[in-house]
């Protein structure tokens, strides 16, 4: 299956850009230890529309948005 248009600019989104609309939180967030003093979150998501499965992390040496299937 393609994903759809939404996820596909998902991708393309930072650290700071938001789900789209048709993506909903599976599982909760997950908590890491960084380096020093460094912290940083996972949340996996999940599009209603395609089934695409995404990843997002807030560590900054990570892509933002992992595609995982579409
Ligand atoms: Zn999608």
């Amino acid at each position: 299956m393609d994903t759809c248009t939404m996820c596909q600019e998902q991708e393309k989104k930072t650290h700071r850009g938001t789900p789209h609309n048709h993506l909903v939180k599976i599982d909760d967030v997950r908590l890491f230890k960084g380096l020093g003093h460094r912290h940083y979150e996972e949340q996996d998501y999940q599009c209603q529309l395609c089934n695409a499965t995404f990843t997002w992390s807030s560590n900054r040496n990570d892509l933002a948005w992992t595609l995982w299937m579409g």
